[in-house]
């Protein structure tokens, strides 16, 4: 591994008292951090579909709503199945590990997260909102039935109810859709507590409720960390703003820490 410049060392070494200073920590995560596992994402730098119309003229964002789920399946499911496709073998990375080591390092911790792969989860984080959900949770959408899967080998596509043969989907938030009411109401509640430090990781913060948190702690006078090899919407609001990939930086903030 590169070793860090003086200036990203010093930033460390700020990131490191912080973490000291602070009972309680939220830590937002996007695809940034995946990245790190070799996954790529819906879209974005790096994404899947940059770029690309995939079925001839049709934007991903339509294949990729819930309309077209009812109305056509057989063609979001064709994306469903790449996505999942493309991250099937990824396993977490440092920078999921530092996460889940330090829930129990702080009073209170949360991963608020936009990747729907599980990787919190299977690195050993338990306190995680993942508000777009999860691709390996699937539910049938005319009844009851649902299913937690590895992954999709043998799957149809799209995949029929064994009990209604009604059409399977993954509990992620297709474009269009509502955010999933149960992680809303943690989400809610958990930051309207508050958090002495926000630390956000390998996201662009386009969405409201991913910025929120760090404009808050803004407002409030709270520190807060951005780790983003590039400029985001929250960049100016940040205490501290490491340049670096995810992976990377979490493992040197914690080296720093537990030293
Ligand atoms: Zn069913």
């Amino acid at each position: 591994m590169n070793a860090l410049t003086h200036e990203n060392a010093r930033r460390v070494g700020q990131v490191v008292e912080l973490l000291r200073a602070s009972r309680s920590v939220l830590v937002i995560t996007g695809a940034g951090l995946s990245a790190d596992s070799g996954l790529p994402t819906y879209r974005g730098v790096g994404g899947l579909y940059e770029d690309r119309h995939p079925e001839g003229n049709v934007p991903i964002e339509e294949l990729m709503s819930g309309e077209m789920l009812a109305a056509r399946p057989d063609l979001t499911w064709k994306y469903l199945l790449q996505i999942e496709e493309a991250g099937r073998h990824a396993t977490p990375n440092r920078g999921h590990e530092v996460i889940a080591e330090m829930e129990s390092r702080f009073d209170r911790l949360w991963v608020l997260t936009q990747n729907v792969d599980g990787l919190h989860r299977k690195a050993g984080s338990r306190n995680v909102i993942d508000i777009h959900g999860d691709l390996h949770a699937l539910r049938c959408t005319r009844c009851p039935c649902q299913q937690v899967v590895d992954d999709y080998t043998g799957l149809a596509v799209p995949p029929r109810c064994p009990a209604c043969r009604g059409v399977v989907r993954p509990e992620v938030v297709l474009f269009g859709e509502r955010l999933p009411a149960k992680q809303l109401a943690v989400y809610q509640a958990e930051t309207a507590r508050g958090f002495d430090l926000v630390l956000s990781v390998g996201t662009t913060s386009v969405f409201p409720y991913i910025s929120a948190p760090v404009l808050d702690a803004y407002h409030f006078k709270k520190p807060s960390v951005e780790i983003n090899p590039g400029e985001t919407d929250v960049t100016e609001f940040v205490t501290v703003k490491l340049a670096l990939g995810a992976a990377a930086a979490l493992d040197a903030i914690w080296a720093g820490y537990n030293n």
